[in-house]
């Protein structure tokens, strides 16, 4: 069994990755790629980080978000 040690930083965050992309309603080139939880599960998501405009939202694969089981390992 895994065991996940107390984080030793202050305050964790979400890795957000640049999407390239500029947003269709207030023009921001600050565009990110990253994964929420929202109602219905884990969903990668790219929005402005100006307005929240979201210009994609995609059911992640992994049904726990970062977390895999090992049922999920067992895919062919
Ligand atoms: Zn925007």
């Amino acid at each position: 069994m895994r065991s996940y040690p107390r984080p030793s930083e202050k305050f964790i965050f979400v890795k957000k990755d640049d999407a390239g992309l500029v947003c269709p309603k207030c023009g921001s080139s600050d565009v990110k790629k990253y994964p929420v939880v929202s109602e219905g599960g884990w969903w990668n998501v790219t929005k402005c980080q100006r307005c929240l405009h979201s210009l994609e939202r995609i059911r992640s694969e992994h049904r726990l978000g970062a977390i895999t089981t090992i049922s999920e390992t067992f895919r062919a």
